[in-house]
């Protein structure tokens, strides 16, 4: 098994310049989008048994919202259970079977890795105390950024501590795991009112769009707004326009490219995977844009807590995991998908629910 390795780069493709693409091979010093080593189309030991001798073409490790922090178990506001000192346990058990696999290429963490409900002096010991357990995965991590991650920390810390790409502290980067595929993350806190500082132009366009969207003096909640516009609350957010054209360009190259991709997103994108409360708020622009395209096959997300799996109009699959925070003592939710040219296979652990998403390849 070929055992592949990022390496974070400071130059940035010309179609892209201002967000960053990774190369697996760890060879190429300077990434070119054009360009995949060999060695990327990888091997994997891991057989299926319902297709024998196939072989995925790369795997990846999921887990999202451990929400972890040092206070007793509690409830999320509509009274589920949580248990945000457990939910580390969860994390460190993921890592060790992820270590154990061997065949995983990397780990994507579907945000909000410390809760809201941290006390705020120990935000910054949190997050790197989380952080230092995903570390512990012997390959790369990829983080995507929650509302619980910037209620503790502005975005020009968060980022850099969890080595998340991008200039002028957005979030959203591409990831090149093989000549096949290319996998998206979306920073879906873009246009927010949390995480920018309070004068940032985007935290005054985000407070600005709930103020008209949202008649609550409380923008947290969703009291009174009706079917899907209950997501026009405070804890989400949007894409914006610079990332949406960033968006269409590269769903633009990877259909010339022949490639299939996986948009992640911490915020869900399809009313059947997801509750109201938890949307994006522009879902419906940035599948406009994913639907124009065929490359598209999935679209990942966390946030929703519950564990969710739908399939569009357009035959896009969204599966939005299963929180790690509400995982009952000794009870576990994390996964790896293992990725072939027809479908996505997601291995899931105890709470996290197998999901087989097939399309056309
Ligand atoms: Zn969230």
């Amino acid at each position: 098994m070929v055992r592949l390795y990022t390496s974070w780069l400071t130059t940035y493709p010309k179609a892209y310049s201002k967000m960053a693409s990774f190369c697996f091979c760890g060879k190429h010093k300077r990434y070119k989008q054009h360009v995949f080593c060999p060695g990327n189309a990888m091997g994997s030991t891991n057989v299926l048994v319902s297709s024998p001798g196939k072989q995925p073409l790369f795997s990846f490790g999921v887990v999202s919202d451990v929400q972890y922090a040092d206070i007793p178990d509690g409830h999320s506001f509509i009274g589920v259970p949580r248990y945000y000192r457990h939910s580390i346990r969860v994390l460190q058990r993921a890592v060790q079977k992820w270590n154990n696999h061997q065949n995983l290429n990397f780990v994507i963490n579907f945000g909000d890795i410390v809760d809201g409900k941290c006390p705020p002096n120990q935000s910054l010991d949190a997050v790197k105390k989380v952080n230092n357990e995903f570390q512990k995965f012997n390959g790369p991590v990829f983080h995507l950024i929650g509302n619980h991650c910037l209620y503790n920390l502005p975005r020009d810390i968060l980022l850099p501590l969890l080595k998340i790409p991008g200039l002028n502290s957005q979030a959203y980067y591409d990831i090149s795991p093989g000549p096949e595929y290319r996998i998206v993350v979306l920073d879906g806190y873009d246009i927010s009112a949390i995480g920018w500082p309070r004068d940032h132009p985007k935290t005054l366009q985000a407070l600005e769009f709930l103020e008209k969207k949202n008649p609550n003096s409380d923008k947290n909640s969703p009291e009174g707004l009706l079917g899907l516009e209950r997501r026009f609350v405070m804890f989400n957010g949007a894409v914006g326009r610079e990332q949406l054209e960033w968006l269409d360009g590269i769903l633009q190259d990877a259909t010339k490219l022949k490639q299939k991709v996986i948009v992640c997103c911490h915020l869900p994108m399809d009313p059947c995977a997801s509750s109201q409360e938890a949307l994006l708020w522009n879902f419906d622009e940035v599948m406009n844009v994913i639907h124009q395209y065929k490359c598209v096959k999935a679209c990942l997300s966390g946030h929703d807590h519950k564990g969710r799996h739908s399939i569009d109009s357009h035959g896009i699959h969204h599966r939005s995991f299963e929180a790690a925070l509400e995982c009952p003592h000794d009870t576990d939710a994390f996964g790896h998908i293992d990725v072939y040219d027809n479908r996505l296979l997601l291995c899931g652990t105890d709470r996290m629910q197998g999901t087989e998403m097939y399309f056309n390849p």
